[in-house]
């Protein structure tokens, strides 16, 4: 692969929320673009505009120079990359492997370890941004790898993204993706806490956000997520059940480093506790339903 104008057969797999707009742009710039996911159904309309479906994450593999992966959970990664039929079964040598999905750090220094062993590349390259930042590619990309497959990677990964940064070697984008999700926790926990207390107090939380949102508070989770609560619209941007995964991981990493995060505790404890009544498959804008009791 390199950075001239020349198409590359670029491989993505998992259509979900996130995917099915970062492998858009990718088509959309004339990429040769195949494509698997767990239900086919999501990715018609890739299909349609040119993509090719493939049977397995290992045909996706096998036709690509370059295979992006944005599945849901760490289990997920262990089976698109390590299966029968699975990503590193089937590469050619050459191959750059790149997985998108927030997953752990001792994960991506597997798939970077395997995979250098068949004479490929391996980044774990988490996003930041939300579904808006995927559909209008300005995703913040955090990158862990050698520079040389950063390098390789980066005209794609520009495609997607806006802020894209190495952070390190095999592992580093995972971790540094669990800062991101650590400062998210506090923070939307504080957004649900100040609408619930506007409402208590008798303020309109529309005219509120107009204020705060311009203010020192203002932010992603504020502006876009705090403004979903007030419209009583919960639907996923980004799923519950996927950031207490996040948390999961986070929380393991510090306790594994000798660190407490007691803002991060509580944070998972009141997800649970949505998750408890339902809201495993809501956005995380619906935190705000435990403050309605
Ligand atoms: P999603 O909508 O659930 O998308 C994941 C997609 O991967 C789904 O289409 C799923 O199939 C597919 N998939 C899962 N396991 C698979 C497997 N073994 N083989 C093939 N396909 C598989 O989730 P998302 O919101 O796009 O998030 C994707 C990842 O990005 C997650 O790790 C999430 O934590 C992270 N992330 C999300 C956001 C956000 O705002 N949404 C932001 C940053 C990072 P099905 O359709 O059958 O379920």
């Amino acid at each position: 692969m390199n950075a001239s104008a020349r198409p590359l057969r670029i491989g993505f797999i998992g259509l979900g929320i996130m995917g099915r707009s970062m492998a858009g742009h990718i088509l959309a710039a004339g990429h040769d673009l195949h494509v698997y996911s767990r239900t086919r159904a999501k990715a018609e309309d890739l299909l349609q505009r040119g993509a090719h479906w493939c049977e397995s994450p290992g045909e996706v593999a096998a036709r690509s120079e370059v295979v992006i992966t944005m599945v849901g959970l760490p289990s997920d990664v262990e089976q698109v990359y390590f299966e029968v039929r699975g990503i590193l079964q089937s590469m050619r040598a050459g191959t750059l492997l790149v997985d998108m999905t927030t997953s752990s750090p001792a994960l991506a220094a597997r798939i970077a370890e395997a995979a250098r062993a068949k004479g490929c590349g391996a980044l774990d390259a988490p996003v930041s941004g939300g579904d808006i930042g995927a559909r209008d590619a300005k995703l913040s990309i955090m990158v862990g790898g050698a520079q040389r497959d950063f390098d390789a990677a980066l005209p794609v990964l520009r495609l997607m993204g806006s802020n894209i940064v190495l952070q390190g070697g095999a592992g580093a984008g995972q971790h540094t993706k669990m800062c991101n999700q650590i400062v998210i926790a506090s923070t939307i926990v504080g957004v649900a806490e100040g609408i619930a207390y506007a409402r208590r107090a008798g303020l309109d939380a529309r005219t509120v956000l107009q204020s705060i949102g311009g203010g020192a508070a203002s932010g992603f989770q504020l502006n876009v997520l705090g403004a979903r609560m007030i419209e009583g619209d919960f639907a996923p941007g980004f799923f519950v059940e996927h950031f207490l995964k996040d948390l999961g991981i986070a929380l393991g990493e510090a306790s594994r480093m000798g660190l407490q995060l007691p803002g991060l505790e509580l944070a998972r404890s009141l997800y649970e506790r949505l998750a408890a009544r339902g809201g495993a498959r809501d956005g995380t804008q619906a935190l705000l339903k435990l403050y309605a009791d």
